[in-house]
């Protein structure tokens, strides 16, 4: 039977459902509470049956959002969140508990870093591996060990994990396998193929794409069984025990701890993902472009992207991500250039934080982004002091080599 393609079937995902009056997208539904003719059935949404009650815990609105989400990621369920780090902290806070053990890769985003120092202090303890190597992974389990944690591409130095190896040691030892996919999308990489259990988006970032709307999403790949794993309460020990995770996920994180999505900025986030793969591409093959022409620049001591044959992990990208490379490069500037005068240069390229907007964005990472966790850190994660994060924009590719060129050659001078 034929099967809709990725764009395809976000576009038309609203439509499977039954639209109020035909409209072709799912109307926004700001509704704060959900009223019902007989009272029976309001006791039965808040004893399982699918419905809504409180806004807090979800809206028509989130609700098509994360079906588009699941869709995209070819799993089970998503649970929406009102900014990726609210869907960490969902995913951390609801299924470790005080005495467990947590093995993340040393190669994360900066606020996750944050969050699991968080973690530690609430006695959860927290190893950090370098996660571009199973072995050393293989090497930090212990009893207690629950779960593994990593990014696909790092930021900003594109290291990228063994996400098969690892992958593979979790189904082994029976470890829930959190993969966050904000730096690849579901568009270059579906954490289920490499066999995650839980997968975690930003939508703020590549999946929304327009830098107007933030969230977060936590999605199901079905592929873990939580009968053996001790932290579920006994209140979501029901139906499949493969949805127990989610549900946990979903009844603590956004009932109890409150970090749900309103439904106006998912509303916003859906009409961008529908062009995600589009967008996606424009972004890689920028990005390579723009990481060819760095490369080789006099102004340039090193250029961190997947896509260059010289990068440590190339060939677990080019067979993971079908080819393309994502559209983030670090960049180290040539001894000499200063990083503040080279980006006080650039003309297209915006001087912001952020990253996977259609605008090609810049900063000097350690100053800022990476600033708060100290230089020791920072070299274990290996950000050089000058490093440039790009966040390769969806621009016309000569104007943006030619930004980077003229900002460089005026360093240069
Ligand atoms: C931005 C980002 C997050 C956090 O997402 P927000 O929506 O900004 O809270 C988490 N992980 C990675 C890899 C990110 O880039």
């Amino acid at each position: 039977m034929h099967q809709n393609g990725f764009t395809t079937a976000i576009l038309h995902s609203d439509r499977t459902q039954a639209v109020e009056h035909g409209a072709v997208h799912k109307p926004m539904h700001p509704s704060s509470e959900y009223a019902y003719e007989d009272a029976r059935e309001l006791a039965a949404v808040f004893q399982g049956k699918a419905g809504f009650t409180y806004a807090r815990q979800g809206t028509p609105t989130t609700t098509a959002l994360e079906a588009k989400i699941t869709r995209m990621e070819g799993g089970k369920n998503s649970v929406s969140f009102a900014t990726g780090m609210a869907a960490l902290a969902g995913i951390f806070n609801t299924l470790l508990r005080r005495g467990d053990h947590l093995i993340s890769s040393q190669y994360i985003f900066g606020n996750t870093n944050s969050l699991l120092g968080t973690l530690t202090d609430l006695g959860v303890e927290v190893t950090t591996v370098d996660a571009t190597d199973v072995e050393q992974v293989r090497a930090a389990l212990r009893p207690e060990t629950r779960m593994v944690f990593t990014e696909t591409i790092a930021n900003p130095g594109t290291q990228i994990a063994d996400l098969q190896g690892i992958g593979e040691l979790c189904r082994e030892r029976g470890l829930v396998y959190v993969v966050d996919n904000t730096l690849t999308s579901p568009w270059l990489f579906q954490p289920r193929v490499v066999g995650a259990s839980l997968v975690m988006n930003s939508l703020s970032k590549y999946i929304a794409g327009h830098g107007h709307a933030l969230g977060g999403a936590v999605t199901d790949t079905g592929l873990y069984d939580w009968a053996d794993y001790r932290n579920i309460y006994e209140a979501y020990r029901k139906g499949p025990s493969t949805g127990w995770g989610l549900t946990q996920v979903k009844k603590k994180g956004l009932r109890d701890m409150g970090g749900t999505l309103a439904a106006e900025p998912a509303h916003r986030i859906a009409i961008g993902a529908e062009t995600l793969a589009l967008r996606m591409d424009r972004h890689c093959s920028n990005a390579l472009a723009l990481a060819r022409f760095l490369n080789g620049h006099a102004g340039v001591a090193k250029v961190h992207y997947p896509g260059l044959p010289g990068h440590p992990q190339h060939e677990r990208a080019a067979t993971l991500f079908g080819g393309r490379f994502g559209g983030l490069l670090g960049v180290e500037l040539a001894e000499g250039i200063d990083c503040f005068d080279f980006l006080n240069r650039l003309r297209i390229v915006l001087m912001a934080t952020h990253l996977g907007d259609t605008r090609s964005l810049a900063l000097p990472a350690a100053h800022t982004i990476y600033y708060e966790m100290g230089p020791e850190r920072r070299k274990q994660m290996g950000i050089a002091d000058s490093l440039i994060r790009v966040s390769v924009g969806i621009e016309d590719e000569a104007d943006l080599l030619h930004d980077f060129d003229q900002a460089l050659q005026g360093c240069m001078r």
